[in-house]
């Protein structure tokens, strides 16, 4: 079941139209209020539908530009938010409900989103089944009787379809009290133990609890610490600029001097001079960009407004404002002031500050060190001839690229002979030498292989069944202390689950505070499938098309072996669990992969 931030029951009606689910819906909504149930109706209609009308206060200034009107009276308020982006999610649509206030949403409507649905039917509406098709279908309400165990109600039986939505009621609050009842004990316990489904992001969030920055810092030269991770806070040791200085190739004058036809020009001031006296009334000096500004001269005029004849100048009718084109001393920074803080990661910009603040060296998080394993009989060291039966093995090698990318340092530890002894040892060995330890394959449920075994002696390691595609099973735990991440075995699903659970836990480790990956909205190009209550992700190729939408499609075969897809790719497209089909048109999340692989 997915699992939603609503603590409330939620239930739909899945049917055709002309099934009369409004009809329905309109003739339940008293017997439910009866009963003591107030309801939330959450109803999907027609991209150009509208609850206002042309002519309306409120309808005018949306159409003057509020993208959000909350218009509201003694009896009732209502917010219209217009998306003209792309439609809210469902999801999102849910938390607008105040939850305090209901005790059950209805939903009409939202066939793609997987939450529980009765179907309704009726025969001679003539349109097929979807309960064989839906598994999100809880019960169904027909006027003809089917060989399903699911509960049947008469669609026409009111009180029957009333008393099984109370029932529904009361089950779900029985469930989350029970819920809160036993999750105490059961999280503060051992993880060890048959191991539920987790969503991405529960898995996501374990892990990062259970990693932590490692000690060790280190100073380097500025013009190496590209992609560290600063490991003390930097505040600026001068002003920025150091003096008021010329933004322009001009004349610098005193800004209580602005209405004179002529100037005398005293001297000439390059960048790297300056000129020591200060300017009189009725005197300009020539000023060269970023060369200090004389005493008392605040405004500089652009050469390209000047007219020089011998020693004097002219500006004819340019519009002169007091302070133009001048920076002022400290006007990026000043002294003392704050400008990165320890866990910021290292990157051009970073470097070019840190050297206009005068730093030649800065302290820096040591690097991580990674252990890399490959594991399985059938897995072969690449540059000898390929032996029957066996693959080349190409995980140790992707995971260097992505190790690299992050500033590690890799301990390669090669391919682990299948020897239950041997990988004990190796991973022993390995966890005196790294902070951090990853292998591949091996760890899938029911496989036999060693190095499950050996993890298993070793104790505190779970296997954890993620409920994402590619990237299951993974296994996480700890060896003397030091993380261990045992990924699966295939090339895409290792790429994946590196980089939703080990890029995250990496840059926690390296002291990065906070880190999230960018996630952004684009149209789907093509229709995309993912079984509900599972988050997919596929390989996508995104572009902005000619309307400059950003637009993505998938790199066509989806096999988790296949790492082609992984190379042609330049996000990944996730779709959420809540979700079955996406429709061309419809936008989904892409987390682009530029910089990170
Ligand atoms: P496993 O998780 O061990 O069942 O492996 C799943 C699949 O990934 C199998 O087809 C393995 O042959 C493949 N595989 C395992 N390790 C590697 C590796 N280091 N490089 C490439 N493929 C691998
Ligand atoms: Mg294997």
């Amino acid at each position: 079941m997915i699992q939603r931030e609503l603590h409330l029951p939620l239930l739909g009606f899945a049917a055709y139209s002309g099934t009369g689910k409004t009809t329905l819906l309109e003739a339940l909504l008293p017997k439910l209020v009866e009963a003591g149930i107030r309801v939330g109706v959450l109803k999907h209609a027609h991209h150009d539908f509208d609850v206002d009308k042309p002519g309306k206060d409120s309808h005018r200034l949306r159409k003057a530009g509020a993208s959000q009107m909350l218009i509201s009276s003694r009896n009732r308020h209502a917010l219209m938010t217009e998306t003209p982006e792309s439609e809210a999610e469902f999801d999102y649509l849910l938390t607008r409900f105040d939850a305090a206030k209901l005790d059950l949403i209805l939903v009409e409507g939202c066939k793609n989103i997987a939450f529980p649905k009765i179907e309704l039917h009726r025969e001679e509406v003539g349109k097929p089944w979807l309960y064989p098709h839906d598994n999100n279908i809880v019960a169904i309400a027909a006027d003809t009787k089917v060989d399903s165990p699911l509960p049947q109600i008469n669609i026409n039986d009111l009180e029957g379809i009333c008393q099984y939505i109370l029932d529904y009621v009361a089950d779900h609050n029985g469930a989350k009290q029970q819920s809160t009842e036993v999750q105490k004990p059961a999280s503060s316990c051992c993880d060890i133990m048959s191991p539920a489904f987790l969503s991405v992001q529960e898995g996501q969030d374990k892990i990062l609890s259970k990693v932590s920055s490692t000690e060790g810092i280190e100073t380097l030269p500025v013009e190496k610490s590209y992609g560290r991770v600063l490991a003390s806070n930097i505040t600026s040791p001068i002003h920025v600029p150091q003096y008021t200085n010329s933004a322009m190739d001009g004349y610098a004058i005193r800004g209580d001097d602005l209405e004179r036809d002529e100037y005398h020009v005293v001297g000439e001031i390059l960048a790297g001079y300056s000129y020591d006296k200060p300017l009189q009334l009725g005197e300009a000096v020539k000023i060269m960009t970023g060369a200090p500004t004389p005493l008392n001269a605040d405004t500089v005029v652009m050469r390209e407004q000047a007219t020089e004849n011998g020693d004097t100048v002219t500006f004819g009718n340019a519009l002169i404002k007091q302070g133009q084109n001048v920076r002022q001393a400290g006007e990026d920074l000043s002294k003392g002031q704050a400008v990165f803080s320890e866990g910021t990661r290292i990157e051009s910009p970073e470097m070019g500050m840190l050297a206009s603040l005068g730093f030649a060296q800065c302290d820096v998080q040591r690097p991580l060190r990674v252990a890399i394993f490959s594991t399985g009989d059938e897995v072969q060291a690449p540059g000898s001839e390929q032996k029957e039966n066996t693959i080349y093995d190409s995980n140790r090698f992707t995971l260097i690229g992505l190790l690299e990318r992050l500033g590690c340092e890799v301990i390669d530890f090669g391919i682990l002979e299948d020897n239950q002894q041997v990988m004990i040892d190796a991973l022993e060995k390995s966890a005196q030498q790294a902070d951090l330890i990853l292998t591949s394959g091996g760890v899938s449920v029911g496989d036999a292989d060693y190095i499950k075994l050996a993890l298993e002696q070793l104790g505190s390691i779970d296997f954890w069944r993620i409920n994402m595609r590619p990237g299951r099973p993974l296994a996480f735990g700890h060896i003397n202390d030091k993380p261990f991440f045992g990924l699966p075995g295939n090339p895409v699903a290792v790429m994946v689950s590196f980089i939703n659970f080990v890029e995250p836990s990496i840059r926690k480790m390296q002291g990065q505070q906070d880190w999230l990956p960018l996630k952004v909205q684009a149209v789907a190009s093509e229709p995309l499938r993912s079984r509900m209550g599972r988050t997919e992700f596929s390989r996508g190729v995104y572009s902005i098309d000619s309307q400059g939408q950003l637009k993505v499609s998938t790199t066509g075969k989806q096999g988790s072996g296949i790492l082609r897809s992984m190379s042609e790719a330049n996000c990944l497209i996730e779709v959420s669990p809540s979700v079955d089909t996406v429709k061309i048109g419809e936008s989904v999340t892409i987390i682009p992969l530029q910089g990170r692989i």
